[in-house]
């Protein structure tokens, strides 16, 4: 069987995947702030994209290598380029999944949603649906008709909240009882009550996103405080027919904005904050669990451990693709943090090519 160019580049692509596994690790190392000094953790390259970073902590050195480290001289456009192969895959009928885990402040929503008015600071979300809009106008002249529906929620404390909604009386409408998360037999989710949008051009797009941004600070007093304690997950489904060929495809892709992973001990927490950073805690150690048993190819794969990963459980696992960035302040005050987070985001980059680790250090990080 003779494979012209365009198919054998796809299957080549596709054996590299499978022989790297699904799962990707990018770091990003904000730049430091005006009012902040003392920066410490930068990649070992000296370039603005290498794969090393070290940090010193307390005497010690700490070194991690993953997929793509980026440093705080890398723009939005530097990051996007380096994502842009793996957001298309959405519309050839892939599930993806886009993380920014890190500690609250830096810069995960910079990362995912930045400021979607400015050109050279649109993050990943604006940029994204920016190509796929564009991509899929460009396979019009091939046949290809695409439907695409969004969905934007946030899960606060295990219970979802719909940041799409038209009538939002408070932030904190509860609905525990509403968005009741189901899967059918063909792979795709459905969560009760929850709205969805059609959308067909771009502009529609960012309007929504404007109406989310609203959204998410109606009724809250503070408002930058609780968003970081939640995780926000933004939706894509795309449907294509091939009006030629009657080839269908149905791809989704998922940017998710996690909430802030610093350690309990810090935050001081009690009451309610208490719950929040536990629920926190519990939902991204299931990630992390999740991820790691999907890698490591094992039979039982707890999805159902949090809200979460329940959601995304058709969109993790299987041929779907998964990229973490973790986001990485430079202050030398964050070092601790910072380390965890590396540690936690190499728990779910190294286990891919199946480097052998103790099971002590599989369980502590
Ligand atoms: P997080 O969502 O992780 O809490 P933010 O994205 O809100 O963090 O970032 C914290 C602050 O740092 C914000 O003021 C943001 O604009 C700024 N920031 C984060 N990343 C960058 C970056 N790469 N370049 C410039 N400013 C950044
Ligand atoms: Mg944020």
């Amino acid at each position: 069987q003779i494979l012209d160019g365009e198919k054998l580049r796809k299957k080549l692509h596709n054996t590299i995947l499978e022989l790297k596994g699904n799962i990707r690790v990018f770091c990003r190392v904000r730049p430091l702030l005006p009012n902040e000094s003392g920066a410490v953790s930068y990649p070992k390259s000296g370039e603005n994209i290498g794969r090393g970073i070290e940090l010193m902590h307390n005497g010690q050195a700490y070194s991690f290598t993953f997929d793509k480290v980026f440093d705080h001289s890398a723009s939005q456009e530097h990051v996007f380029i380096e994502i842009s192969q793996l957001v298309q895959s959405a519309l050839d009928g892939y599930k993806v999944c886009i993380f920014a885990y890190g500690q609250t402040g830096s810069g995960k929503t910079h990362t995912m949603m930045g400021n979607p008015e400015l050109q050279d600071q649109k993050g990943m979300i604006p940029r994204s649906l920016e190509q796929i809009f564009q991509a899929s106008q460009a396979l019009n002249s091939q046949g290809w008709k695409y439907k695409m529906q969004a969905s934007l929620l946030e899960i606060y404390n295990e219970t979802i909240r719909d940041l799409l909604a038209v009538n939002r009386t408070s932030a904190h409408d509860g609905g525990s009882s509403k968005y009741i998360i189901k899967h059918d037999a063909s792979g795709n989710t459905h969560v009760s009550d929850l709205t969805v949008v059609d959308v067909t051009s771009i502009n529609e797009v960012s309007s929504l996103l404007r109406r989310a941004a609203q959204s998410r600070s109606v009724g809250r007093t503070h408002m930058n405080e609780e968003s970081s304690r939640s995780h926000c997950v933004f939706t894509l489904r795309i449907f294509g027919v091939n009006e030629g060929t009657d080839q269908q495809v149905q791809g989704v892709l998922n940017l998710i904005d996690l909430a802030g992973s610093e350690r309990l001990n810090k935050s001081g927490a009690t009451g309610d904050r208490l719950k929040e950073t536990q629920a926190i805690n519990k939902s991204l150690s299931c990630l992390s669990d999740v991820i790691f048993s999907i890698a490591k190819k094992e039979e039982h794969v707890p999805f159902r451990n949090s809200k979460l990963t329940y959601l995304l459980q058709p969109c993790l696992g299987g041929d779907s693709k998964t990229l973490m960035f973790v986001n990485l302040s430079p202050e030398a005050s964050s070092t601790g943090e910072s380390i965890c987070s590396l540690r936690f985001a190499a728990r779910v980059n190294s286990c891919e090519i199946g480097i052998p680790r103790r099971q002590t250090q599989m369980r502590s990080s």
